[in-house]
């Protein structure tokens, strides 16, 4: 059984009723999103805690069921999140774009790319220093060398690094060099990292497993918030299906499904959906046209001869048009938000 105090509840309040209606129960107190709650961990009887909660002043909300998550639910949070990088805001009026390579390779490789980025008003570099290879003889990634470019770059442009941490060992270093740190598809139910994400103090860019139902992705997420991280955005990067033309079924539906459900950000990654660079654009389209709150995409100066997912990678020519396109579309497809974000060409 979980019980949700009012808004502004004072922990004394909170503490008088652990003492006297709830005694006799192990309770676990959290606080989130500026909300308290009191988690009864035993069997309860609920008809006499029922009542007696009720008759309280300070309770808002009882949730007899312990549902795998509840605290990214907009029962819990009715109201959107915000997640604030710097200056940017994810979840706010603008969608935000998250470009970059797939893999950190070299430091003229990021320079290069983020220095086109940067000149088209893109502040959330992407690249990835530990990739998580389905086969071992891919490229693994530079490691804390490529933390170290992205970081080094990323400071000089003005930019922030977007960066994926594939365990625990390595958890720490992705958390000092990154500004948001993303745990991948392959990785999404790895229950101890999920721990570790919770106790960072950087924003989560938690990718869904292709293999996951919605409802496992938000327990996902639960597990982060839950383990003390409110900040979660979540990103829609395809499922697997019985279509082979595309490397995955970019689900689209997720994307209002999770709006109705969660109050955290979403983004949506066409380039891992897609596989294929001539269908990104349209996706990316299509995602921000269903609500999604921002899309993270693979750019490369020469995806030809990118160590990972060239295939899939836009040049730099296709992500003008794609920028374009976002920027004079998205205000009619979005009554609200508008396309704001536009920064001033850097020089
Ligand atoms: C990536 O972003 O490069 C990546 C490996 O993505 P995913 O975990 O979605 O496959
Ligand atoms: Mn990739």
């Amino acid at each position: 059984m979980i019980v949700i105090m009012k808004k502004g509840v004072k922990m004394d309040d909170v503490e008088h009723i652990r003492n006297t209606i709830l005694s006799r129960y192990n309770i676990e107190v959290i606080s989130r999103y500026g909300k308290i709650i009191l988690r009864i961990l035993d069997s309860v009887n609920e008809g006499f805690i029922l009542k007696k909660l009720n008759n309280t002043y300070i309770v808002d909300k009882i949730i007899k069921n312990e549902a795998p998550y509840f605290l990214v639910t907009r029962e819990f949070k009715s109201q959107d999140t915000f997640i604030s990088i710097g200056d940017i805001v994810i979840g706010g009026k603008a969608p935000t774009v998250i470009a970059g390579p797939c893999a950190v390779e070299a430091h003229d490789q990021i320079k290069t790319i983020a220095y086109f980025l940067r000149n088209h008003g893109i502040r959330l570099l992407r690249g990835g220093a530990y990739k998580p290879r389905t086969s071992t003889y891919s490229f693994q990634g530079l490691e804390i060398t490529g933390l170290k470019i992205l970081r080094n770059i990323a400071n000089e442009l003005g930019m922030y690094v977007v960066t994926e941490a594939v365990d625990t060992d390595s958890f720490g270093y992705v958390e000092k060099y990154a500004d948001i740190i993303q745990i991948g598809a392959r990785n999404m139910q790895n229950f101890s990292l999920l721990k570790r994400a919770g106790r960072a103090k950087k924003p989560i860019i938690l990718k869904r497993g292709f293999m996951s139902t919605i409802d496992e992705f938000l327990s996902a997420a639960e597990y982060i918030v839950f383990h003390g991280n409110p900040n979660v955005i979540l990103c829609e990067r395809g499922i697997r299906t019985y279509e082979r033309l595309t490397r995955f079924t970019l689900d689209i539906s997720a994307i209002p499904v999770l709006k109705e459900l969660t109050h955290l950000p979403i983004c949506v990654d066409p380039s891992h959906a897609a596989g294929k660079r001539s269908l990104v654009i349209p996706l990316a389209r299509a995602a921000i046209a269903a609500g999604a709150d921002g899309i993270m995409v693979e750019v490369h100066n020469d995806p030809d001869m990118a160590l990972s997912d060239g295939k899939q990678s836009l040049t730099f020519e296709m992500f003008e048009t794609l920028i374009s396109q976002l920027y004079s579309g998205v205000s009619s497809y979005r009554e609200k938000k508008i396309w704001t974000f536009m920064q001033p060409s850097f020089s």
